[in-house]
């Protein structure tokens, strides 16, 4: 979970990976101190899994301790649903402008 940007990330891209590295690091810490409790249940399938196989995903990096617990596979899935949120929503964007109104 180390903090390795891509050498081309845009500004903006890097900005957000830096935000939810320090959001990670926030959650880390909280988890350490005890003022987060990890569950071992995926919040999306309903799987008890080891601790260690659960994933914190962050919906909004400046808040670093809203987290919704996730398994590997369940945190892939929600990230690619979203990635195909943005896709659809740019091809939306660029018939649009083809269509002209
Ligand atoms: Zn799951
Ligand atoms: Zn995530």
């Amino acid at each position: 979970m180390g903090f390795r940007p891509s050498f081309f990330a845009s500004p903006r891209k890097l900005q957000f990976l830096w935000q939810r590295h320090q959001a990670q690091r926030k959650l880390e810490k909280a988890i350490a101190a005890g003022k987060v409790t990890k569950p071992t249940r995926c919040q999306r399938c309903k799987k008890t899994l080891p601790k260690h196989k659960i994933q914190g995903h962050h919906r909004d990096c400046k808040k670093p301790l809203d987290v919704k617990w996730y398994s590997q596979a369940c945190h892939d899935k929600q990230h690619s649903r979203r990635f195909q949120e943005k896709a659809a929503y740019r091809q939306m964007q660029r018939l649009s402008r083809i269509i002209g109104h």
